[in-house]
């Protein structure tokens, strides 16, 4: 067995929890609400939950069950050729939560379902109307997948009144077919997200890239320039980590210079905003990003 790398100590300090963190952990147990957030124990749930300088605070919710019809090589969500039914009631009961909830912005994310004739966009594009209609100033983002670049679907989504429509990209060109699931591909993702800008240039977009997979500088740049090519407008960079001993194993720590040295690559290629940094997720303050970067 090949040698894993030791983690270094920008990964190992205790981040510490914001106050707002057990008021809300109360009443998502009120609300019978489950969290991207808590369940993946993320390090940034004191920064999001607890709102940032503008209070702005930030949650993810993953839609349409625990079970994924494909099985990325970095991703422990668990697989199935037919996972269970979808939850009619999901789009209703979810918007109803959050709306009691009393958030400011909301991330859906999502397995694939590549077993639905439509992917699943009818029921996430329900699912933002209903958040929409139950509260119309909470902004929402929608973490979609690719639909297998299906233009219906995306369309779904684009239209269905979602504020910022994000596909991650994860990973260059070069190392797509070993990272992603094979129906995954690099120039599909990128044409997902340039088609929902065409169908609804109002939508902000977004793409997100793991680091630490063996990737080179020159990859990381041309990912970067692609994306922007294809008018992607938010960009967030973060660590590779693997979630178990059977998933991909990390490369390499990028340290946080170099993660600083990629968000200032990221500004001067003009995205609107570029969150990038060891511990950085996709849904990373994206609330707070969006007020300060976005509506400023
Ligand atoms: Fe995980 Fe998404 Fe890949 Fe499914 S499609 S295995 S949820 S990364
Ligand atoms: Fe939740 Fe995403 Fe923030 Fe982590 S980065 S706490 S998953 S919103």
């Amino acid at each position: 067995e090949k040698e894993r790398l030791r983690l270094p100590p920008w990964l190992k300090t205790q981040i510490p929890i914001g106050k707002n963190y057990d008021k809300i952990k109360n009443q998502l147990r009120e609300l019978k609400l489950s969290t991207v957030c808590e369940e993946a124990r993320c390090p940034n749930i004191g920064e999001c939950w607890g709102g940032g300088k503008h209070g702005t605070q930030t949650a993810t919710i993953m839609l349409m069950g625990d079970t994924c019809t494909r099985g990325c090589r970095f991703c422990s969500v668990k697989t199935a050729r037919i996972p269970p039914q979808l939850d009619p009631k999901e789009p209703i009961n979810t918007a109803t939560a959050i709306a009691s909830w009393g958030l400011d912005y909301i991330v859906l994310t999502s397995v694939d379902r590549d077993d639905l004739a439509d992917g699943g966009s009818t029921h996430i594009a329900e699912t933002i109307k209903e958040i929409k209609r139950q509260n119309p100033r909470i902004f929402v983002e929608c973490l979609a997948p690719d639909f297998k670049g299906d233009r219906e679907c995306i369309e779904r989504i684009a239209k269905s009144g979602v504020d910022v429509y994000a596909h991650n990209i994860e990973t260059v060109e070069k190392l797509t077919p070993y990272v992603r699931d094979r129906r995954a591909a690099y120039r599909q993702s990128l044409e997902c997200l340039k088609t929902a800008k065409e169908i609804n240039p109002e939508l902000i977009t977004k793409s997100s890239i793991m680091l630490g997979l063996g990737e080179t500088d020159l990859e990381i740049e041309q990912t970067m320039k692609d994306l922007k090519e294809a008018k992607v407008d938010c960009l967030t960079l973060g660590q590779y980590m693997q979630p178990t001993k059977r998933h991909l194993s990390v490369i390499e720590y990028v340290t946080p210079e170099k993660f600083k040295l990629w968000e200032d690559k990221g500004n001067e290629m003009g995205f609107l905003y570029t969150a990038s940094g060891p511990l950085v997720r996709s849904s990373y303050k994206a609330g707070e990003f969006f007020i300060t970067s976005i509506l400023k």
